[in-house]
């Protein structure tokens, strides 16, 4: 029986690296459905949050057949789309298998939830801290499946299709390490399909007595999901609306310190500038504390002698 071990990106972390807004929770969410695919599909499958391996010393010591790591990023990429990495060959010594699955995953997960696959590979994928506390002969994976936030198109997919992408994610893995991807799933159907299958009336006659309603309970529900369908288009919009207005501020801000560095280089604002700094030096000037005067040396204190010695030595009063 093949071992997978499926980490949940950041789950369970409250400091340090706690991930993408909303990463923590949708990991936590998507893992399990992953897992329970690919039991159903004869995989032993574990489980682990971010730091489990510090106390669950079995996750360092077994030789997994896959250790795979889901992420998603925040919207820093002014785009959206996901990418598979692998660890730098230097910290993976399972390095061609780690390579061979990623690409079967990516052939999967990219075709079938419609996420664009980005060339994203940086150091703290290449070099996860993962990486350094497996076993070597265990083959590495980190998927981050898309940009989970502000970006409606991901965000739909991601949040309100995970079976979609707990599938796409699953017969990846089922078909690098051998097994059948037809059974163990169920898809949800997408919000496009469903209202066209709403809309056919053999359907809903099919609804009715499938679930025994009677016809005005089909419509209230009918109605609830068409009303929360607006209420997750407006969100959508909104979404978009506030990354534009997010646009809009950053080429005013980039405008300003265009301006301000203009300013800076002219004559006027330098004399400007000067003329404050001269002022300012006046008044701290005028309000100096006076130097203290030394005390007299008594006439009667023999050392007296000694010091006006040395300053006449030194040429001095
Ligand atoms: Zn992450």
């Amino acid at each position: 029986m093949k071992k997978i071990c499926l980490q949940a990106g950041h789950k369970g972390r409250t400091t340090g690296s706690t991930g993408a807004p909303g990463e923590q929770k949708w990991t936590s969410e998507i893992v399990p459905k992953i897992a329970s695919i690919l039991r159903s599909r004869g995989f032993e499958v574990k489980e682990t949050g971010a730091d489990d391996y510090k106390t669950d010393k079995s996750i360092g010591s077994t030789d997994w057949d896959l250790f795979l790591s889901v992420h998603y990023d925040a919207d820093i990429y002014n785009d959206r789309g996901g990418f598979i990495d692998t660890p730098d060959p230097k910290v993976d010594i399972a390095t061609k298998e780690s390579n061979r699955i990623a690409q079967v995953m990516r052939n999967n997960y990219f075709k079938d939830t419609g996420i664009p696959e980005k060339n994203r590979s940086n150091a703290n994928t290449k070099f996860y801290y993962m990486w350094s506390n497996l076993s070597a002969n265990t083959p590495c994976v980190l998927i981050e499946a898309g940009v989970g936030w502000r970006t409606p198109e991901d965000h739909q997919t991601l949040h309100f299709q995970q079976d979609k992408v707990a599938k796409a994610i699953a017969d990846g893995i089922t078909n690098a390490l051998g097994g059948d991807t037809s059974t163990g799933t169920k898809v949800e159907v997408d919000s496009k399909e469903f209202e066209n299958l709403v809309k056919n009336s053999t359907f809903a006659d099919n609804v009715i007595k499938e679930f025994e309603l009677g016809s005005a309970d089909f419509e209230k529900l009918m109605k609830l999901w068409e009303a929360k369908n607006t209420e997750l288009i407006n969100l959508n919009k909104r979404n978009t609306d506030l990354a534009k207005e997010r646009d809009t501020l950053l080429e005013v801000n980039d405008s300003i310190v265009e301006q301000m560095e203009t300013m800076l280089t002219k004559d006027e604002c330098k004399a400007k500038c000067d003329k404050a700094v001269e002022t300012a030096k006046k008044k701290w000037e005028a309000e100096l504390p006076q130097t203290p005067t030394q005390p007299e040396v008594p006439e009667d204190n023999v050392d007296h002698w000694i010091i006006k010695l040395i300053k006449k030595i030194l040429g001095e009063n």
